[in-house]
Formats: structure tokens, C-alpha cells, sequence
């Protein structure tokens, strides 16, 4: 019964919506019968998408003409050793499509390859003096990438909205003077390229999780993007949504769990950190944790941080300001640099155990 289901459930993934393939090549295969199965599969009109591992090489095939495609015999072809339609309603974003996991380089480090990111900065860009302090202070603390908001999504129209191209120059100096990458919110479709042309990722907010053509412009605008899982949003819907930007054409995407709306009160949303066991079962993207958003709560964040990393994470991404009790958003969630240096001393340690680093800067000690 199962098999019969199983196998429906190909079928579907062969005639509903877009077609997506996996070619797989003996151990061993040679460079000219990949190349001979690749130049086949193009002509069919697929998109084509190499996968070489160390012991095998995985075609993975997009799109295409399934009339042409079922009178080909691929599986005849020297090499293959088995030919299977990508079971999932996603298909870039999926495991079978790409077996092994994507490594994203950030300025001088990876997100993805092992070690962990750590993302930190505050909630949004306050003013310059300020946010120039923050910079240095986490540079100090040891995080490898710098966040502050320039537009901010608030539930209110009456908070605080953000600087907006302002701060993305703020950004843009603090970046000069710490050498921090930058990670910041892209809100509206017409506000992709000046993003794109400050930040050095483009982070997509809970809120916009399923802004269709705000994804299909930022998976045309050449930079990483991070995108953090809708707060109503399941695993799935939000893999559909990293499918969205591959699909036209960025691979460098990253997932970030942020917490989901539950019938709990006692926290902002509920941190659901088996999103980050599945999710990476499911795609080869890597997943980061926002612990901040997660709980809403300033005396929790450190733990959640450190069972992120404990459960798996590539990354955590939190709010830190040099005196939080003033941040002009999010004052509740975000922590300051005693907790935070705590915090990288902490997941540095369970990183560890894990046989797993915390990148450090030659001058930071934790
Ligand atoms: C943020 O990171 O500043 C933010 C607004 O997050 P989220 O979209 O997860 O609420
Ligand atoms: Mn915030």
C-alpha cells in the first residue's frame, strides 16, 4: 500500500506543475558520459544542475519536455545508473536535487560548510554614532556578520519606520571601519537594488516570507539572501518560498527559523527548533536561528541560542545593542554585550562538542 502511494505520488510530481528529475550516474562514471547525458537532457529544454560528489555525480534536471522526455530512454545511457523524479513540490531547494550541503561564503566566512555564523547587531539603524558603537562591539564580541534594519516592517504605521537609505549608508561606513559583512531587510520590490548595492545579504522578513515578486526580484539581484520562515508558515511553504528565488536563478539563499505564532502567550512566538532538524533533511540550504524573534524575551535568548546550535544550526542571527534597555525597537528581546559575550563563549563550547567551530578573529577571546 505504502509502494502504491509512494509511487503516486511520483507520478503527480511528474504531471502536476514543474518537472523536476534526478539523474543519477554510476560510481565512476566518466567526465564524457556525464557530458553526453547533460547535452541530452538540454536538448530536451531542462535545466540542468551538477551535483559531484566523491563518489558519484547527481544530474539534477528542471523543467524540460515530458513528451520528448518519456520517448528517451535515459536510463539506456552509458553511465546512469538510475533515473527518478524529485518526489517533493520543490525541487531545487531539495536534498534528492542536491545531495550535499551548500556552502555560502559571507565576506571572510562560510555559512553552511560546518562552522557556525553568528549574525548580531540591533533590531535597526538608530543613528550613526550609535550603530557605529554596535558595529565595533560585536566585531569585538566575535560575530562575523553585522544586522541592523533600515526599513523596518512594524505593526504599527505610527513606531518607527526606519532610516532608510540613510542607514543602509550607515551601514555601508560601519562595514569600512569593522570589515563586518552586512545583512539587512528588503522590504518593497523597488527598494532591491539600493539594498543589493549596500548590503552584502538580503534578508527577507517573517512578514514578506510569501511576497511573491519580492522573492523573484531578490533571486535576480546576485547577492545572498536570507529568508526568514513566515511566523504562520509551514516547513513547507517556506521551502516553497527559497524555491521562488533559486528559481530565477540565486542559489546562495539561507534559511532562518524565527519563532511561529502557537496559542502561547508566555513568549513572543514559539522558537520551533525541530524546524531546523527537518528543514535540513529536506534541502541542502543552510539554516540559522534567530533566537531573538523567537522568544521576544531578553533573559531567554542566550538559552534558545545555544539549543539552536545544540539541535543543529549553521548560524545564529540575534539582537544585541551596547545598552539595550534604550534600542529604539525590539528593546524587550535584544541583549547587551554581557550576555552576548557569554553567549559566544557558550555556543562556542557546544559547537565544540558537536566537533563543530565558532570562527574567532585573531583579537577576540571568549
Ligand atoms: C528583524 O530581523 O529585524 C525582523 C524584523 O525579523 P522578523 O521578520 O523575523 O520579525
Ligand atoms: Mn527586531
Amino acid at each position: 500500500m505504502e509502494a502504491v502511494f509512494l509511487f503516486l505520488q511520483e507520478i503527480r510530481a511528474f504531471t502536476e506543475g514543474e518537472l523536476g528529475m534526478i539523474i543519477i550516474m554510476q560510481k565512476g562514471a566518466e567526465q564524457h558520459q556525464i557530458d553526453e547525458v547533460v547535452k541530452r537532457v538540454k536538448s530536451l529544454g531542462f535545466g540542468v544542475h551538477l551535483s559531484q560528489g566523491v563518489e558519484r555525480t547527481i544530474i539534477g534536471c528542471i523543467g524540460g519536455d515530458r513528451e520528448a522526455l518519456c520517448s528517451l530512454n535515459l536510463e539506456a545511457m552509458e553511465g546512469v545508473e538510475k533515473v527518478t523524479p524529485i518526489s517533493k513540490p520543490y525541487k531545487l531547494v531539495s536534498r534528492e536535487f542536491h545531495p550535499q550541503d551548500t556552502v555560502i561564503r559571507i565576506g571572510e566566512h562560510t555559512v553552511g560548510g560546518g562552522d557556525l555564523w553568528v549574525v548580531g547587531g540591533p533590531c535597526s539603524v538608530e543613528g550613526r554614532e550609535l550603530l557605529l558603537e554596535a558595529a565595533h562591539m560585536v566585531k569585538e564580541l566575535g560575530v562575523h556578520a553585522l544586522r541592523a534594519g533600515a526599513f523596518k516592517p512594524r505593526t504599527s504605521p505610527y513606531s518607527f519606520q526606519g532610516m532608510g537609505v540613510e542607514g543602509l549608508k550607515i551601514l555601508a561606513e560601519a562595514r569600512e571601519e569593522t570589515g563586518l559583512p552586512v545583512v539587512n531587510e528588503v522590504m518593497d520590490t523597488r527598494d532591491v537594488p539600493v539594498v543589493a548595492e549596500y548590503a552584502d545579504v538580503l534578508q527577507i522578513g517573517t512578514r514578506n516570507m510569501q511576497n511573491f515578486s519580492l522573492l523573484k526580484e531578490v533571486g535576480r539581484c546576485g547577492k545572498p539572501v536570507l529568508l526568514k520562515r513566515g511566523m504562520s508558515a509551514t516547513i513547507e511553504e517556506w521551502l516553497m518560498a527559497a524555491e521562488y528565488i533559486m528559481s530565477e536563478g540565486n542559489h546562495q539563499v539561507i534559511l532562518c527559523e524565527r519563532g511561529i505564532r502557537t496559542f502561547e502567550t508566555a513568549t513572543r512566538n514559539t522558537l520551533d527548533l525541530s524546524a531546523v532538524v527537518v528543514a535540513k533533511s529536506l534541502t541542502h540550504l543552510p539554516v540559522v536561528v534567530d533566537p531573538s524573534h523567537g522568544v521576544g524575551k531578553r533573559a531567554f535568548v542566550v538559552a534558545m541560542a545555544r539549543a539552536a546550535v545544540a539541535a543543529g544550526a549553521d548560524g545564529i542571527l540575534v539582537e544585541v545593542h551596547p545598552r539595550p534597555d534604550e534600542a529604539k525597537s525590539d528593546s524587550a528581546q535584544t541583549i547587551g554585550p554581557v550576555a552576548m559575550s557569554r553567549m559566544m563563549a557558550e555556543i562556542t563550547a557546544i559547537a565544540g562538542v558537536l566537533g563543530r567551530r565558532v570562527p574567532q578573529a585573531a583579537h577576540v577571546h571568549v
